[in-house]
């Protein structure tokens, strides 16, 4: 990611959303949301995978009950990108996504409004070193303060700010802030205001935009009137849409506005966990380096683990994944080679060639033999060698079960 665009922009304070860095001068980042059950861990991820692929920086999921939480333990780890936990209400499922190992929340100060249970969360996400988004939404607002002002910038603002009091009487201000709108004129207006008023970074959105092609159109005109001022640190198309559209769209906004550049090969890799068989970042750190010498336009992924890596990068156009000494080409997440372990990275770059050259569908054609049963084979015995659950979450579940 570079920066290249000629204006200035906003000075804002830098929270860390897991390895991603918001705010004081560090490239605009974006986010997306998945729409899967978070309770479902492997539809979940698969969409977190997808989203990845397709630019997204942070991924928020609901955390809108308690297995949604639990699966948020099982699947933080196997994230390829930092996940925020959306709460609403329920104040106690907040605290319990912080047992999770979230790397973010966002809060509605809309809908959890009793001091204790805000200053009660802040105060746990103060001791673990997690940011908060005080995520204001012209849709929820506050019922008092929308009777006192009505649906002005002035509102979205009060909203934010009476949240972050109640922030700075437990010490907490590891904060973004967004106060977004479904109208363009008052998103961008409640935006320019609290951009006059704290140095937070801000998290740019138009609420519920719609589907493209109008939500695009909306998104657009309100998040790239405030880049090009300057103002905004993370951005958010929120569409009716497959959300990796979402992504799509922020990406190419960012490239358009001369805020991000990307190289030929999209390289994404799992962020490696208990589960993995080698040591992901110096099989990634090679391919990258293969692939620097190339210019082949592909999504190329390195996974891992047999056991989840194709599955969850099944929306790459290739990837390798590793499993007792081998290594487990697929494409579009079905094996089509199995090699061993040293040829791993050799054997994604030939493969890489092929789907370049003539397709994924030429390059399914060439599966080899026996491949997907010799990986079904590795995958089986991995499961039952490992069991179900090498990362612990057990452990986090029992955590948030205690609460
Ligand atoms: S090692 Fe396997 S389960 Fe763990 S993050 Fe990588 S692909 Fe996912």
């Amino acid at each position: 990611m570079t920066t290249s665009a000629s204006y200035a922009r906003r000075h804002s304070r830098q929270v860390l959303v897991g390895s991603v860095a918001v705010g004081g001068g560090a490239p605009v980042s974006v986010q997306s949301m998945t729409t899967t059950k978070t309770s479902d861990v492997e539809g979940t991820l698969a969409q977190i995978y997808a989203l990845a692929g397709a630019g997204a920086d942070i991924v928020r999921c609901t955390a809108n009950d308690l297995a949604a939480v639990e699966a948020l333990a099982h699947i933080v780890p196997r994230s390829p990108v930092p996940l925020v936990a959306d709460v609403h209400f329920q104040y106690r499922l907040a605290l319990a996504a912080l047992d999770a190992g979230v790397a973010c929340l966002r809060l509605n100060p809309g809908n959890i409004r009793k001091p204790d249970q805000i200053r009660a969360v802040a105060s746990e996400a103060r001791d673990r070193g997690v940011p908060i988004r005080i995520g204001v939404n012209g849709g929820s607002l506050d019922p008092d303060i929308e009777a006192r002002y009505g649906m002005t910038p002035t509102a979205l603002v009060e909203s934010a700010k009476r949240e972050l009091g109640y922030f700075t009487e437990v010490g907490f201000d590891d904060v973004k802030i967004s106060v977004k709108a479904s109208d363009v004129t008052l998103m961008v207006e409640s935006y320019r205001m609290l951009a006059e008023e704290v140095d937070f970074p801000l998290h740019l959105g138009v609420t519920e935009a719609g589907p493209p092609p109008a939500g695009l159109v909306k998104s657009t005109a309100g998040i790239a009137t405030l880049l090009n001022e300057g103002i905004g640190d993370t951005i958010r198309y929120s569409l009716t849409a497959d959300p990796v559209q979402e992504a799509k769209a922020g990406q190419q906004l960012l490239q358009a506005l001369g805020l991000r550049e990307r190289s030929g090969t999209d390289l994404v890799a799992c962020p490696s966990c208990g589960r993995a068989e080698v040591d992901v970042i110096s099989v990634a750190e090679e391919a990258q380096a293969a692939f620097e010498q190339l210019d082949l336009a592909v999504q190329v992924a390195v996974m891992g683990c047999v056991v989840n890596g194709p599955g969850e990068a099944r929306s790459a156009d290739l990837g390798i994944a590793a499993g007792r000494s081998r290594g487990h080409l697929f494409v579009k997440g079905q094996v089509v080679s199995v090699v061993p372990e040293d040829e791993m990275v050799a054997a994604l770059v030939s493969w890489a060639k092929i789907v370049a050259a003539d397709g994924v569908e030429a390059a399914l054609a060439r599966a080899e033999v026996g491949a997907a049963a010799a990986a079904a084979a590795d995958r089986a015995a991995l499961v039952s060698e490992q069991g179900d659950d090498v990362n612990e979450a057990a452990e986090r579940v029992a955590l948030i079960r205690r609460r």
